[in-house]
């Protein structure tokens, strides 16, 4: 028997074009699951999901995610895991940072029909890097367009580019995402993760990385659907009936200023993958529907907030204490570019589990910064803040930080 909720999230990352979509449809059929009903599948795919259970062939031990294998053989369940699309291509390092913060490992996807490292492939890694993120394996994708001579060099690239990274021991699987070729080799690559311990006694907490509104246009109010937040419950256990607290909550524009408001409501269901469930634990992805008026959950309006049982949840705040780490050099940049020390009044991008802000330094004491937030933050003691700084109109990441 498998766990009723994915015990993985693993994320997909790489540089434009290396065939991050291809793969993730390969691995996962998403879209081709047309039997679960209709709000479930609306749900999965707006959270840009895709459940699998990993199954092993009984006759030749392959991995796979078909009930009859290749073989013919019949396959057992071996792991139920979520691949996590990180959002755009185009992405920011925030953005890309705060989809990392729902990822417990990364499939860093690189073609090797081009020469390593391209920009974004270098970024990502270090990312994962700065996310703590070690659960790293390597694709060495579009093996179907080169020759060996070409496979081994880009082999040997990859070797280079991630030696005395988190990546320097990942496992580098070469495969093609077109033809099919080595998806095997993923899925049981995959299932060697280890799983982290969740702690389930705490009080609850949960990173709202998407919300939206299920509703069709047009339904009858009292067809309505609640609020859907998706996101990933870091510790803690929900249950359908809890109330819940939202921080920091709506956002209201008045004058040039902006205000947030906590929100409560009620847990009304709870769904992981294509699962119903009364409880969930912590793991995979997970989408709460809630009593909350579609309208303020629609269009990702939420994103960035924290849930947790009513009256449980730390303060939200203005302020922001951090202990830094700084990079030598700004990577991803054109050349390559050192580190300065953080400033006096100087803003700086902030990413935090699953939320976005800008905050302007206040002070700067050895490795201590304090920063005054534009949007305020429900800032969990220990949690990994990803910093960037803008350096002619891009944000670039320059380090890291712990919430004091
Ligand atoms: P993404 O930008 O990383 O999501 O890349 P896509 O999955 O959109 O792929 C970019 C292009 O590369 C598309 O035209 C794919 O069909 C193609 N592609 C992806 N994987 C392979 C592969 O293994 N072999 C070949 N020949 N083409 C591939
Ligand atoms: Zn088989």
């Amino acid at each position: 028997m498998i766990t009723k909720q994915p015990v993985l999230n693993v994320g997909m990352v790489g540089h434009i074009d290396h065939g991050k979509t291809t793969l993730l449809y390969q691995l996962s059929g998403k879209w081709t699951d047309t039997h679960s009903e209709e709000l479930k599948r609306g749900i999965t795919i707006k959270l840009g999901y895709a459940d699998v259970v990993i199954r092993k062939c009984k006759e030749c031990n392959s991995y796979t995610r078909e009930k009859t294998c290749k073989c013919g053989g019949q396959s057992e369940e071996i792991e139920y895991i979520s691949f996590v699309d990180v959002p755009g291509h185009e992405m920011l390092m925030a953005t890309m940072l705060s989809g990392a913060a729902i990822i417990d490992a990364a499939l860093l996807v690189i073609a090797a029909n081009e020469p390593c490292p391209k920009p974004q492939t270098k970024e990502h890694l270090i990312a994962l890097q700065a996310k703590g993120i070690k659960n790293i394996i390597i694709i060495q994708n579009k093996v179907d367009l080169v020759d060996k001579a070409r496979a081994m060099k880009s082999y040997l690239e990859i070797k280079e580019f991630v030696k005395g990274t988190v990546a320097e021991n990942a496992p580098i699987i070469p495969i093609s995402a077109r033809q099919g070729v080595n998806l095997d080799l993923i899925y049981e690559e995959i299932t060697k993760i280890p799983l982290q311990k969740r702690d389930e006694k705490s009080e609850p907490i949960f990173f709202v990385a998407r919300s939206f509104d299920i509703n069709k246009p047009g339904t009858e109010i009292k067809d309505l659907s609640g609020g859907i937040l998706g996101g990933i419950l870091k510790e803690g256990t929900l249950e359908v009936g809890d109330e819940i607290e939202i921080k920091p909550g709506m956002s209201v524009k008045k004058h040039d200023k902006t205000t947030y408001t906590p929100l409560t409501t009620k847990i009304i269901s709870l769904y992981s993958g294509s699962s119903n469930l009364d409880k969930a634990e912590p793991s995979g992805s997970l989408a709460l529907q809630t009593e909350l008026d579609p309208l303020l959950t629609k269009s990702d309006n939420l994103v960035g907030c924290v849930v947790g049982l009513k009256g449980k949840l730390p303060d939200v705040s203005y302020t922001l204490k951090l202990k830094t780490t700084l990079f030598k050099e700004i990577l991803g940049a054109e050349k390559e570019t050192a580190v300065t020390p953080i400033k006096v009044n100087e803003p700086i991008l902030l990413s935090i589990n699953t939320s976005i802000s800008v905050g302007m330094v206040t002070k700067v004491k050895n490795n201590e910064v304090e920063l005054a937030l534009k949007i305020p933050l429900v800032a969990i003691k220990g949690s990994k803040v990803g910093m960037a700084r803008n350096l002619v109109g891009h944000w670039r990441l320059i380090g890291w930080g712990e919430a004091l």
